[in-house]
């Protein structure tokens, strides 16, 4: 990974946007004291993802955004972005990661022009074996800190360099979707639990339904059977009350006669 432009406006002294250009090769910043070199390489750490105010000389995150001086109001905003190249001569594959905060809004993240997490952030930098907190990158009155490195910081300095810093931070992110999946397996445990006491009710409601059906059918036969019955009845009930009808008839014109 190449990083090939440093543009920055409204990030500590710089104040006014500012380009700073790095070709390939060797890339001196010289000035005086307090014209802000040390403030380019915290420009370059803090849009890799630094979180650390102390680490960037300030009491809060928003102590990186121009404060005013006696002839200039303070900035509402800073915005850094890095225009890197994470191809080769061959093939440049250029990606341009911006950084920027608001007062009272906190800080976000773009790849090329997307918006991003943090983590993905530092992600492509642990990828190219670099980043905020890469060893390569010597703050102020850090190069003593360097030479008595615990060998624990002198074994990640070799991990960087060897380029497998990048593998460290996929594992981790790995174990954390792990434990988020366990405790999703867990929760859905629950609910499983929760949906079986659900579907026993349901097959005894089930079941309940089937013997109404069946009974309500047994009755509208047995309903039908006494209609039928009734109406047998009555028809014989009349076919009598006819044949009397007839025979008194009979009998009227016998003694008409
Ligand atoms: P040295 O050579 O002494 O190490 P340097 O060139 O590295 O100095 P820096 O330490 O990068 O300089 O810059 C310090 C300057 O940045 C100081 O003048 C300080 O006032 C200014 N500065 C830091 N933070 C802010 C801010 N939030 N707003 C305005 N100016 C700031």
């Amino acid at each position: 990974m190449q990083i090939k432009r440093l543009r920055i406006a409204g990030f500590k002294s710089f104040v006014d946007p500012a380009d700073l250009r790095i070709e390939p090769g060797l890339t001196g910043v010289v000035g005086p004291n307090g014209c802000g070199k040390s403030n380019l390489l915290e420009a370059l750490r803090w849009t890799m993802g630094e979180n650390s105010a102390r680490s960037l000389r300030g009491a809060g995150m928003e102590d990186v955004i121009f404060a005013g001086t006696a002839t200039r109001p303070p900035r509402a905003f800073a915005e850094v972005s890095i225009l890197l190249d994470t191809g080769d001569a061959a093939n440049p594959d250029e990606r341009e990661v911006v950084r920027r905060i608001e007062r009272g809004a906190g800080s976000a993240y773009r790849i090329d022009g997307r918006d991003v997490r943090a983590k993905d952030v530092a992600l492509l930098f642990a990828d190219a074996a670099t980043g905020a907190h890469s060893p390569a990158l010597v703050s102020q009155n850090r190069i003593g800190a360097v030479i008595a490195a615990k060998p624990a910081e002198r074994r990640a300095m070799l991990e960087e360099a060897a380029g497998i810093a990048g593998l460290h931070v996929r594992r981790k992110d790995a174990e954390q979707k792990l434990r988020a999946t366990e405790a999703n397996l867990l929760r859905l445990d629950e609910l499983i639990a929760e949906q079986d006491v659900r579907a026993a009710a349901l097959r005894r409601q089930a079941r309940a339904a089937d013997r109404y059906r069946a009974l309500s059918e047994q009755i509208r036969v047995a309903e039908g059977r006494m209609i039928f019955a009734r109406w047998r009845d009555a028809v014989a009930a009349a076919d009598a009350a006819r044949a009397e009808a007839q025979a008194a008839e009979a009998q009227v014109a016998a003694a008409t006669a």
